[in-house]
């Protein structure tokens, strides 16, 4: 239900402008100016409609500076904006084109204005238009968790050929090691699994520390009906842990 949703090369905006437009200047009325942070001094994001959701997640992502300072790091040339783009259907000097790494250039402006206007909540909407989503996508109340798993691929998909590439993978990949030993020939076997999340049980768990225990370090008896198959044991089932 949700492929599609990020796509960075829809959405129609051959005149994509980096251009600041001030709203105001059409309008015979002067708009107020925005409200400015309250006590805690951190900026919101305004609710385009259901993007609750997504707000969440852009909060998260700007709070954890592994993500957010590698990102800072691209530079205009990274990204691919004017002067170095060719979205205009040029091709640059080596004969390639150089799209806009839009998703990118909006979590960067959307992060500095967060960071540094004295703002009590910040617009979203040039980071969903970069998404290619049309308004009635801004009113689909999504699964965060698979919203989440697609932007990361969206950011990954924009990231590529730049130096932070592999951002996601550093900041958001592990691995699970599963061990199982044969109790006939002791050899242990070891099972490697990459995570991007980990389902954790927190009702009536003290704390974080104590879901992890309880989800990863389980032991578990395979005998009678579960008995584990050795392949040091020419493939018979045997009794194991
Ligand atoms: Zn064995």
């Amino acid at each position: 239900m949700l492929q599609g949703l990020f796509d960075e090369d829809g959405g129609g905006d051959a005149d994509f402008s980096y251009q600041i437009t001030s709203s105001s200047s059409a309008k015979s009325t002067v708009e107020r100016p925005p409200a400015p942070r309250n006590q805690t001094n951190l900026c919101g994001l305004q609710n385009q409609g259901a993007t609750c959701y997504l707000n969440a997640l852009i909060q998260t992502l700007l709070f954890t500076p592994e993500f957010r300072e590698p990102l800072f790091s691209l530079s205009a040339k990274d990204l691919n904006l004017p002067p170095y783009s060719t979205d205009s259907g040029q091709t640059s000097s080596i004969g390639t084109t150089l799209k806009v790494r839009k998703i990118i250039v909006e979590l960067q402006r959307l992060f500095a204005e967060m960071l540094l206007l004295n703002q009590q909540a910040c617009s979203s909407i040039r980071l969903t238009d970069s998404f290619g989503w049309q308004s009635n996508e801004t009113f689909d109340h999504q699964d965060v968790h698979e919203l989440n798993r697609l932007l990361f691929d969206a950011i990954q998909k924009s990231l590529q050929g730049t130096k932070q590439s592999n951002l996601i993978r550093t900041c958001y990949e592990g691995s699970t090691i599963n061990y199982t030993q044969c109790k006939k020939c002791q050899k242990v076997f070891k099972r490697i699994e990459d995570y991007q999340d980990l389902p954790l049980v927190v009702q009536d768990s003290p704390n974080l520390q104590n879901s992890l225990a309880n989800m990863f370090t389980i032991h578990e008896h395979l005998i009678g009906d579960n008995q584990y198959r050795c392949s040091s044991c020419a493939n018979t089932l045997c009794d194991a842990e």
